[in-house]
């Protein structure tokens, strides 16, 4: 009977903490407010602004090119929210798209908006459609709530009790959580996986809003592939294991590909 109650209990509680996406319909276990991970986002991206070489805008047209594409897909995700009438999901967002000088094949997107591309994708990118999927993809699983969803897990996982900012309170698991699911603490530490479903929603909405911004969402075919070619190499690049290309992402990618075709209208140069 105990055994039962306690079940029950946690029942409720795990019910209590699930939310509905409101774009993909999928439920998520959200143990954290998007408002508190949003703050410390900010917080994680000033520090690893001024601890990493910005490229300005102003001087290169790598970096202009990453704050277009940037801007233009966050116009195309607000007009797709207010279109589904969701647009208070997008509150608080306030877009930086910055690219660091770094080799690393790289590029994610944090709670809120905050971009970063890095050098090294550039060359495996090799054109702008392609910077658009790849960006595409990164904000998606920003605006999916993803990372609040991964953090979530880790942190029932870890049996840490939540309640205010647990960023803040001083708490280091929760600190090593969030550095662990966000790019910028890569090379400190081992990235959790993002999961197959995340994936797939991220390569599905992403191709929407990469189209929805003039970029031909085809793209997305070579451009996966010529990443799954830079995983081949001796060391195989740390995005690629927290974002894995095989056969049935490619395919996954094809199936998508009309519905994004439907929103594909390219920019006129
Ligand atoms: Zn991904």
């Amino acid at each position: 009977m105990k055994t039962i109650l306690i079940f029950c209990t946690s029942c409720v509680l795990f019910i209590a903490a699930c939310t509905t996406n409101a774009v993909t319909g999928r439920k998520q276990l959200s143990l954290i407010s998007e408002d508190v991970l949003q703050q410390e986002a900010v917080s994680q991206y000033q520090s690893f602004l001024s601890q990493n070489k910005i490229i300005s805008a102003s001087v290169s047209k790598d970096a202009e090119m990453v704050r277009r594409v940037g801007t233009r897909i966050a116009a195309a995700i607000t007009q797709y929210y207010k279109q589904k009438g969701l647009s208070k999901e997008l509150e608080g967002y306030k877009w930086e798209f910055n690219l660091v000088d770094n080799k690393e094949i790289n590029a994610w997107c944090m709670p809120g908006g905050k971009v970063v591309v890095y050098t090294g994708l550039l060359p495996v990118a090799q054109n702008e459609a392609a910077l658009a999927i790849v960006m595409g993809h990164e904000i998606t699983h920003a605006v999916a709530h993803h990372g609040q969803e991964r953090i979530s897990q880790a942190m029932l996982a870890q049996g840490l009790q939540l309640g205010g900012n647990i960023f803040t309170s001083g708490n280091s698991t929760a600190n090593n959580i969030f550095n662990n699911i966000y790019g910028p603490a890569a090379s400190i530490g081992v990235l959790l996986p993002n999961s197959r479903n995340q994936e797939y929603e991220a390569d599905h909405f992403g191709l929407i809003f990469a189209a929805m911004s003039g970029y031909n969402p085809r793209e997305a075919i070579p451009f996966w592939t010529r990443m799954a070619n830079a995983s081949q190499g001796n060391k195989p690049p740390e995005f690629l294991s927290s974002h894995p290309t095989d056969e049935k992402r490619i395919q996954k990618l094809q199936s998508y590909m009309n519905e994004a075709l439907k929103y594909y209208k390219p920019v006129s140069k």
